[in-house]
């Protein structure tokens, strides 16, 4: 059971979990303190280790909770949020507080252990996309629910301590707007009452534009850019070229999607030698009234350099890669070009 507790002079909320206080923070980590230790959870043939599935793509109409799927959505078994609660929230003089309703789902993103996204095939990553969106739909009809954020972690944070590295990525379902998502959309507001246009639509034109300096690969359907303002070396956003407010799309978007983080994957691996990063998907808040202003990208940092005290202290980052060096070394880099049939 989860608390939530709001920063009266920040507006932010925490997420305080008790029962992780002994605990390692990580799914795969508790796996690695049970019986099966040495067992992957994730695996194909150990579905009775995971909670029962929430959702699967499966084969041969196999049946829920055994063998035969590509793309498998499983609870966390320690969530830092709880979707079977009732919502209630209360004050403590001055402090707000809220019980931890939510969702916590890990997208166990393969069948096979060691795969990986650059040796997954387009459909592949394709169906990691369609589960998203999947689980995103079937969640939004909750309206308790606020904001979902897609998040993975590759290699990072976690260590090399790590027993396994099978392909996954997390799903948490809050019941309020994130502090960050909830300024990108203040910003996109200001810009939009201010000109009648979303803010990421004119980013995305001006920078297919000529001289395209930040542009690192681009389709009818998305666009990989190092962003003007960067806060890390070598961050990265895909923007869908259309406006489009929430993570969504069909079968040819998702397939392009698919093409345009495999572009990702093998620029920056060249680049940067494999490094560990993480990704998320900034999609709207849950309620409509964003939908005009507002628009879904996924933002990538490759974890090369590490956040310091002023950072920390200031929310102002220092950079030592300007975005346009970064973009051109992504874009010339050798890479094979991508087969999609
Ligand atoms: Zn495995
Ligand atoms: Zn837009
Ligand atoms: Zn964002």
């Amino acid at each position: 059971m989860s608390e939530l507790r709001k920063d009266p002079i920040t507006g932010r909320w925490i997420i305080f979990i008790e029962e992780r206080r002994h605990r390692r923070r990580h799914l795969p980590h508790q796996y690695q303190e049970s019986p099966e230790e040495q067992v992957c959870p994730f695996c194909e043939g150990k579905e009775h280790l995971t909670p029962p599935e929430i959702f699967a793509f499966r084969r041969n109409n196999s049946k829920p909770n055994t063998t035969g799927w590509n793309v498998r959505v499983v609870p966390d078994i320690s969530p830092i949020l709880n979707v079977e609660k009732e919502f209630k929230s209360k004050g403590i003089g001055i402090y707000d507080t809220m019980d931890g309703l939510g969702a916590h789902e890990i997208v166990v993103e393969s069948n096979i252990h060691n795969d990986n996204y650059d040796s997954m095939s387009i459909d592949q990553i394709k169906d990691i996309f369609r589960a998203y969106n999947q689980r995103i739909t079937d969640l939004s009809k909750d309206v308790r629910l606020k904001y979902i954020l897609i998040n993975k972690n590759f290699r990072s944070g976690m260590g090399t301590h790590m027993p396994f590295h099978h392909p996954h990525s997390h799903l948490v379902a809050y019941p309020f707007i994130p502090h960050i998502p909830e300024t990108e959309c203040e910003g996109a507001k200001v810009f939009w009452n201010y000109h009648n246009r979303c803010i990421y639509c004119d980013i995305i034109a001006q920078e297919l534009n000529e001289p395209n300096e930040r542009v690192i690969y681009s389709n009818e359907e998305f666009v990989l850019i190092a962003p003007f303002s960067s806060r890390y070396p070598y961050e990265m956003w895909i923007i869908p070229v259309k406006h489009s407010y929430i993570f969504s799309g069909n079968d040819s978007q998702f397939e392009s999607l698919a093409v345009t983080f495999k572009e990702f994957i093998n620029r920056m691996n060249a680049v940067l030698s494999n490094p560990p990063y993480n990704f998320i998907i900034h999609s709207s808040p849950l309620s409509e009234e964003f939908r005009e202003y507002y628009h879904w990208h996924i933002e990538i940092r490759p974890r090369i350099s590490q956040v310091i005290g002023f950072e920390w202290g200031t929310g102002t980052y220092t950079n030592a890669v300007l975005p346009e060096l970064a973009a051109k070394e992504m874009r010339e880099v050798d890479v094979k070009s991508i087969d999609v049939y």
